[in-house]
């Protein structure tokens, strides 16, 4: 009945991996949008995937077995060792929500990705444009029409180049 620390740090290896990589495709979308973000800011609650700090925005994007979506689809908790992984299972679900409670509290609004819905991009593309430009006015795909008010010097997309981790290296 109980699984062997090789087994169990096997299968964690495996679904961790599987993983990051959601979070890396809607941080690249985010960045083809033009969004300036950081990621893993320590300094917030639940440590946010990605931060827009300017918008006060920040999003998760988590991986559904880890965080206890209940869509069935990524909900796939190995039968040896039920208890271990329901526990676990739960307590980062209830991590997720207190950090989410305490982020509104400091004023941030909060988006969860669903690695689930990370499969149609555009439809990833479409939630990003809605949470982050609902009212920032931020449309920095369309060339915004000049104003000849140029008091705020508006930084330009950057269009193509590595995503990666420049945004860390400050944090
Ligand atoms: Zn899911």
């Amino acid at each position: 009945m109980a699984q062997t620390p090789e087994a169990r740090s096997r299968i964690m290896r495996a679904i961790k991996s599987r993983d990051t990589k959601p979070e890396l495709l809607v941080r690249s979308l985010a960045h083809r949008l033009g969004f300036r973000f950081r990621v893993c800011r320590k300094d917030l609650p639940g440590n946010p995937d990605i931060v827009f700090a300017r918008l006060r925005k920040v999003i998760f994007v988590h991986g559904c077995f880890w965080h206890g979506h209940d869509c069935g689809k990524g909900v796939r908790i190995p039968a040896q060792n039920r208890s271990y992984w329901n526990e676990k299972i739960v307590r980062n679900a209830r991590r997720d929500e207190a950090a989410q409670a305490a982020l509104a509290a400091l004023g941030w609004k909060v988006a969860v990705f669903w690695e689930c819905g990370l499969k149609d991009e555009k439809m990833v593309v479409a939630r990003l444009r809605e949470f982050l430009g609902e009212q920032s006015g931020q449309r920095p795909l369309k060339h915004p029409p000049q104003t000849g008010k140029p008091k705020l010097a508006r930084q330009p997309p950057i269009r193509s180049g590595t995503i990666s981790t420049k945004a860390t290296s400050t944090g």
